[in-house]
């Protein structure tokens, strides 16, 4: 992007109605015409890529790593990246971890592989113009690639837009990274005593580990620091989403008097003025199901996850969950070959949504966009990617899961798991390898 678009960027009136993170309502959030094209593309090619986190900047780098001419655009809506993946740590108090360790600038990468980072937000696709607009005009692009993570969904815990804005300031999610981390924290270093909820979103959502994670770190926080408390995790499920074994072990061991686990809690609706939150109880074994309610002194809700809806208004193909399609065994939208979908967004295979299995798919899929654009076989299916995912469960100790994707002899995209539940001390520096690994990856 040179000078004079620079300019342009900062010039052109927007008109754009309201935005929701939400999901409690739809709200709309289109420009009333689609703005100026920007950077006309002139016949050649250039990738567009939305989002820049764990996916999207390995894409761009991968890209171009393979193929140092492509241009490369990604658009990203914040201004900084935080990271999730050792937020819990951070949360949690774990000894030399601050917040600097998960805040990231895209620009060292974008300059060292020559790609462009614009700070702005899609707000909408034209697939039959090969146009994306956003808050500041359209661009059009040969190939795209929609990496946008995850969006909330209060509506589940039955709350309505304003509801759920109000959920959202007094009991952040921190599920995304940015402010929401930085409330999170002050609200567990500020906690007096009594009972601190955490709640298990219902769906499929990122890093199913990540709440139980949480849930025994603020434990421990609370803990050590004989603060009289109690965390008490709500999930909709029978049991721990991933690592149960491990995690009720952690649960029942370490955290005794200082951790409620209760399982089969399908949150109806949450009084946020009165810190009170509704769910039915199920009790499988005799098949009966009450109504209960919850009090808590301070809460970190975490509502479910859906997809950006970029995605449905843009007439993509999509899963009954509402998350990307894909044409097996590849990366292509099932209904656009120009469009791509990598990383939380995507939902065709049963790929975790985790950031290592973004990267991992990133690496993947940006050598296959290099060879495409190369006009070579972009050997789609010949690599699969693999998955590594530690939790820890106290200050110094973990559990860990690894995933490995391969394609079937019935022609489907299926994952081997391995689950290494022992809480063993060296998984504490395994974790911190790991992060040093895919961070130093992606933004040196
Ligand atoms: C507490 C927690 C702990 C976790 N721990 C781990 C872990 O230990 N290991 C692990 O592998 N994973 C972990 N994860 C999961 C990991 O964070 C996600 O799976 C990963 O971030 C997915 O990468 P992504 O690129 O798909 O999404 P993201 O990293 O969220 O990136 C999507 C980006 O798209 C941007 N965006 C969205 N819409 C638009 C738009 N319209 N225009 C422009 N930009 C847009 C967003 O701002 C965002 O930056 C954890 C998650 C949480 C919440």
């Amino acid at each position: 992007m040179n000078r004079r678009d620079l300019l342009k960027l900062g010039t052109l009136v927007t008109a754009v109605t309201a935005t929701s993170v939400f999901g409690a309502t739809q709200v709309k959030e289109e420009p009333k015409k689609e703005e100026k094209i920007i950077k006309p593309l002139n016949n050649g090619d250039r990738v567009i890529i939305i989002g820049g986190g764990f996916a999207g900047l390995t894409v761009a780098k991968n890209i171009k790593l393979n193929n140092a001419k492509a241009e490369v655009i990604v658009f990203e809506s914040k201004n900084i990246f935080a990271s999730c993946p050792y937020s819990n740590l951070w949360f949690g108090g774990v000894k030399n971890v601050d917040y600097n360790n998960l805040v990231f600038s895209p620009l060292k990468p974008a300059s060292n592989y020559d790609f462009d980072i614009i700070n702005d937000k899609v707000v909408s696709i034209n697939r039959d113009k090969k146009l994306v607009t956003t808050l500041n005009g359209s661009y059009e692009y040969s190939l795209l690639v929609i990496s946008t993570g995850i969006e909330y969904d209060y509506s589940t815990f039955g709350l309505d837009e304003k509801e759920a804005r109000k959920a959202y300031s007094k009991f952040p999610a921190s599920y995304n990274g940015g402010f929401e981390q930085l409330s999170l924290k002050e609200n567990i270093e500020n906690f007096k005593g009594g009972v601190f909820v955490i709640t298990v979103p219902k769906g499929i959502y990122r890093c199913p580990p990540a709440p139980y994670e949480r849930a025994s770190l603020v434990a421990d926080y609370f803990k050590s620091k004989k603060i009289n408390a109690k965390v008490v995790v709500l999930d909709p499920r029978e049991k721990p989403a991933a690592k149960a074994k491990g995690f009720l072990e952690a649960f029942n061991t370490l955290y005794k008097d200082y951790l409620e686990y209760i399982p089969n809690a399908n949150i109806t609706k949450i009084d946020v003025d009165k810190k009170t939150i509704f769910y039915d109880k199920t009790n499988l074994k005799e098949a009966e199901t009450t109504k209960e309610s919850l009090v808590f002194d301070d809460a970190n809700i975490i509502p479910s996850n859906k997809a950006s809806k970029l995605l449905a208004n843009s007439g993509l193909e999509l899963t009954p969950e509402g998350w990307g399609r894909v044409k097996t065994p590849t990366f292509r939208s099932l209904n656009d070959d120009s469009v791509y979908l990598v990383g939380d967004v995507l939902g065709e295979y049963p790929f975790p949504k985790s950031a290592q299995m973004a990267h991992s798919c990133g690496i993947i899929l940006g050598e296959q966009i290099a060879k495409r654009l190369n006009k070579e076989d972009p050997k789609e299916g010949s690599v699969y990617p693999q998955n590594v995912c530690y939790s820890l469960v106290s200050q110094n100790s973990g559990i860990y899961v690894t995933h490995k994707a391969y394609l079937d002899t019935d022609g489907k995209v299926k994952v081997k798991t391995e689950l290494f539940e022992d809480i063993e001390k060296e998984t504490f520096d395994s974790t911190k390898a790991w992060y040093a690994g895919i961070t130093s990856n992606i933004f040196e």
